[in-house]
């Protein structure tokens, strides 16, 4: 059953009710300018109210037009799923114009007190006032439900866009700063690990003692850890550029699968691939795709226990898109941790960088994706969409560091 006949079910709404309404319709009708009057007066003297109307007295004549043409096609019906569809798009419009939702319920009450009144005045016998106050009722019942409901799904919907874009710009400012700190630090980086070369075959030449040399051989090590650090910020650094091209998703995600495999053994881990069809295709970056899946497994890898299970799926969505998904039957991620993992440098390992994330929600959006996550105590999973047409060609986003000058 829809939503819409579910709820005139409910309310008792029926044939009966609708023949009273097109009745009444035709004494009502020469009144309806003055209710829409009424019903804007009534909002333009309450300053949170009227906060929503902007556009001034122009504004407000376009909305009495339209409640007018509300009230009568109210009335007159037929209340069907094209009438529901219509009247949806009211409630839509209150959020967009930031109606505060309380609003919606007293204005309406306000119209719903112009009909009682008039209906009462009314003297012809076809219907009593009783009948036509209860159909009147009914439809009003019906129209806050549809607005409820919609002014419910759409603000959330606001919200999480909000979110969306609070993030996106965080991200967009600190890979600026990544790009401009990993810029900084490449050549001075570089040139500490060519003097510290030189200087340890020097110091082999002259020196036997290999304890003089250990400590040479501990600050490589410290160097290559920093490299291995400024590669991941050149990463999460990267210019935004993608280049699509129709590729397999399957054949990524095995390749991703073999290099991660020993990592996930010596962890006494499984690590698997399932795939809906032998090829899955979509338009991307494949070296970027290689990327995302490459940091979810490996996140999922270092997630779970001994005995653990890692699975990589792949599949073609309904839509004609994509979707990878990466799932492990690990701890599950506290909502307090699950709140910052697109932050950069956030990470609750101790070896961690914390950029393995951001660098997998940037990618995403780059390919006009999607990312969500499922987690709780049997684990989490992380599902990557990618739409079905090809994103933007060579979009550049944001200005950043070119690969080949990688240290
Ligand atoms: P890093 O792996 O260096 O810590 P990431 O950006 O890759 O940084 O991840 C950020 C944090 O998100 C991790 O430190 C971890 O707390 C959490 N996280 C990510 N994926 C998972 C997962 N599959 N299971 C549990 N926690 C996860
Ligand atoms: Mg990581």
């Amino acid at each position: 059953m829809t939503f819409f006949n579910e709820i005139k079910t409910y309310i008792g709404f029926g044939p009966h009710e609708a023949e009273v309404l097109a009745e009444l319709r035709a004494h009502l009708a020469p009144r309806f300018p003055e209710f829409a009057e009424h019903f804007y007066q009534v909002i333009l003297t309450h300053a949170r109210a009227a906060a929503a109307i902007t556009g001034g007295p122009a504004q407000v004549a376009r909305l009495e037009a339209s409640l007018e043409s509300w009230m009568e096609s109210g009335l007159a019906g037929p209340h069907d799923e094209v009438f529901y569809e219509r009247r949806a798009r009211i409630g839509r419009i209150h959020v967009v114009i930031g109606l505060p939702q309380e609003f919606m319920f007293t204005a309406m009450n306000v119209m719903r007190m112009d009909f009682h009144g008039a209906i009462d005045r009314l003297t012809d016998a076809t219907h009593s006032a009783i009948v036509r106050r209860d159909a009147i009722d009914k439809l009003f019942d019906l129209e806050l439900a549809i607005m409820l409901r919609y002014y419910q799904r759409d603000s959330e919907a606001v919200v999480a866009q909000r979110e969306r874009r609070v993030l996106s710009d965080r991200l967009a400012a600190m890979q600026a700063l990544a790009a401009g700190l990993a810029h900084e630090v490449r050549n001075p980086l570089n040139a500490a690990k060519l003097q510290l070369e030189l200087l340890e075959r020097r110091l082999r030449r002259t020196v036997t003692d290999e304890r003089l040399i250990e400590p040479a051989t501990l600050v490589q090590h410290e160097i290559a850890r920093l490299t291995e650090l400024l590669n991941e910020l050149l990463d999460f650094a990267r210019p935004a550029r993608l280049t699509a091209v129709e590729h397999d998703l399957v054949s990524i995600a095995r390749h991703v699968i073999e290099l991660e495999r020993p990592s996930a053994v010596n962890r006494g881990a499984s690590l698997e691939l399932e795939a809906s069809t032998d090829r899955v295709l979509a338009w991307v970056d494949a070296g970027r795709i290689h990327q995302i899946i490459l940091n979810l497994v490996k996140n999922a890898v270092e997630a779970v226990r001994h005995d653990g299970h890692v699975v990589v799926r792949v599949a073609t969505a309904i839509d004609g898109g994509a979707a990878i998904t990466v799932s492990d039957d690990g701890g599950g991620i506290p909502p307090e941790v699950l709140a910052r993992i697109y932050e950069p440098f956030f990470s609750t390992k101790e070896a961690g960088t914390g950029l393995g994330m951001p660098i997998v929600h940037s990618l995403v959006e780059l390919h006009n994706g999607q990312i969500t996550v499922a987690t709780g105590e049997h684990g989490t999973e992380f599902t990557v969409t990618l739409p079905p047409r090809a994103p933007e060609p060579d979009v550049v986003m944001r200005e950043s560091v070119a690969r080949d000058a990688d240290v």
